[in-house]
């Protein structure tokens, strides 16, 4: 049984969610506790009460608390690697690269910890100094989907406590280990009671505390844009005060693959974007535009090259492509395939549910591929989450653009080109936050900025230096000596 750690406590919740293995629905990871809201309450005033402590903890002290939990992460990559395997249907290798991820983070934000930057600026008025310095925003809501349940916690935990934060942690309801595991390697790590704490347990529960407590002064969201509009609305209409927020939602991110781009480039670029890690990235490419004299090329080479795509239990040996993660989400696939055929899209490899494979009952699918889809189509158009891709065929590098930016969505976008000239124009041109040259549209850096426009994000961005702007508040002061 593992509970929720309110005011560094294990506390027991009012029942229990039951954690199953995507792989192999027979096997059950533990029973972890669902909060109540009382709770959720009892969480807000703890990290309420810690904050001015918290705060005043030198950056030295903070700077070695993360340096402790990165490192303990690290250590514990292999370990931490199966159980997030296990509970999310990662391919280990995919989910060894995550906890690395989420090690290097906390790592990356103990550095940050001795680098709070400040400026100093000349007044018009004689004598007088401009001082520009930061402060920590309060007590931070972070808010997590299941798709990354240790690295999308670590990068914004990690940024929430160094810059001097206190946080309530609440975990997509798949999840639970792999934020029970973190939240127990934080406890260890000698912050002030009530610094940090974990509230498992279901959104409509504890989803109105999370969002609308009076103490919290910030909400970080990562999720549906469904749930992010609920976010927004509810941090913007706060009965006495509106709380600040972060919003990272959905993708519908395109690959473009022009004419004269290396094959063998764009082909790997196309098989790691739309189907590692199962397609359940928010930057997954399930868009691969294809200009005409490459596209039956760039077809015959995708077929050729998806049966190496293994699908099996995430923690066997050679599975690249894991379960999807419940059966919800198999069914919202498998309609998404549906719509996809009825629209007119020709369905080339895969797309059929396997019920087991090796006697383990999961929620396998067999990855798919579509060609002569059109962007209006629900398929070009929705984000699916799955490992579902449709090839469109454009006329030219001019079409291609038009279709790319063809979405309600601007989070990633990539482009496989040969000539610099095209390269230039498609990062100037393509509406995303994160544009991708000859590399696929997922997979970033741990200390780049994070995030997108359009309906993709609301807010600062993530990661790296610039997770500065959310969590700390700018303070200018007038100094007349
Ligand atoms: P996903 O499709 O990734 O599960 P959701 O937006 O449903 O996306 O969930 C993302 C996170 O938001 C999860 O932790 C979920 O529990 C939480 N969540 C969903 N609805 C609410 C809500 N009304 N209030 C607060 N959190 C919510």
């Amino acid at each position: 049984m593992y509970h929720n750690f309110i005011n560094s406590e294990w506390v027991e919740g009012l029942d229990v969610s039951t954690n199953i293995n995507p792989s192999d629905t027979r096997d059950i990871i533990g029973h972890y506790a669902r909060a109540c809201e009382t709770q959720a309450r009892t969480a807000f005033a703890a990290a309420s009460q810690a904050f001015p402590t918290w705060g005043a903890w030198g950056p030295q002290q903070r700077s070695d608390a993360l340096d402790m939990i990165g490192s303990e992460i690290l250590a514990r990559r292999d370990e931490l690697a199966d159980l997030l395997a296990r509970e999310e249907g990662k391919a280990l290798q995919d989910a060894r690269g995550e906890v690395l991820r989420a090690g290097q983070i906390f790592k990356f934000f103990a550095g940050e910890c001795l680098r709070l930057p400040g400026e100093l600026l000349a007044s018009t008025r004689p004598g007088m100094t401009v001082e520009i310095t930061r402060e920590p925003v309060g007590v931070v809501t972070v808010i997590t989907p299941w798709n990354f349940p240790l690295a999308i916690p670590a990068w914004k935990i990690a940024p929430a406590l160094a810059y001097g934060n206190t946080v309530v942690f609440k975990p997509a309801e798949l999840v639970p280990g792999c934020a029970w595991a973190l939240t127990e390697i934080i406890s260890r790590a000698g912050l002030p009671a009530g610094t940090f704490n974990l509230v498992m347990g279901r959104s409509r529960d504890i989803g109105n505390v999370l969002l609308e407590d009076p103490r919290l002064s910030a909400i970080s969201f990562t999720g549906s844009e469904a749930t992010g509009r609920k976010v927004a609305q509810a941090a913007i209409g706060r009965p006495g005060g509106m709380a600040r927020f972060q919003l990272e939602m959905g993708g519908k991110n395109p690959l473009v693959v022009l004419d004269d781009a290396d094959l063998e480039v764009a082909v790997s670029c196309a098989l790691d974007g739309a189907y590692h890690a199962t397609g359940q990235r928010c930057t997954a490419s399930s868009r691969l535009i294809v200009t005409d004299k490459v596209h039956d090329r760039f077809v015959a080479a995708m077929l050729a090259r998806l049966p190496s795509l293994k699908v099996g239990d995430a923690r066997s040996n050679g599975t690249r492509i894991g379960p999807v993660v419940d059966a919800s989400q198999l069914d919202q696939d498998l309609a998404y395939i549906q719509h996809g055929l009825s629209e007119g899209a020709q369905l080339v490899y895969g797309g059929h549910a396997l019920q087991e494979i090796e006697g383990k009952p999961g929620f396998y699918l067999q990855p798919a591929l579509f060609i002569g889809a059109s962007s209006s189509m629900r398929i070009c158009q929705e984000e699916i989450f799955g490992p579902v891709a449709a090839v469109i065929r454009v006329a030219d590098a001019d079409e291609a653009l038009t279709v790319a930016n063809d979405t309600p969505f601007g989070l990633s976008a990539g482009v496989c080109t040969t000539s610099i000239k095209r390269a230039a124009q498609f990062k100037r041109e393509l509406q995303a936050g994160m544009v991708m040259v000859n590399a696929p549209t997922a997979g970033v850096d741990p200390h780049a900025p994070f995030g997108g426009r359009k309906s993709s994000s609301y807010g600062a961005r993530e990661q790296g230096r610039y997770a500065l702007e959310f969590f700390t508040h700018v303070k200018t002061s007038y100094i007349n000596p």
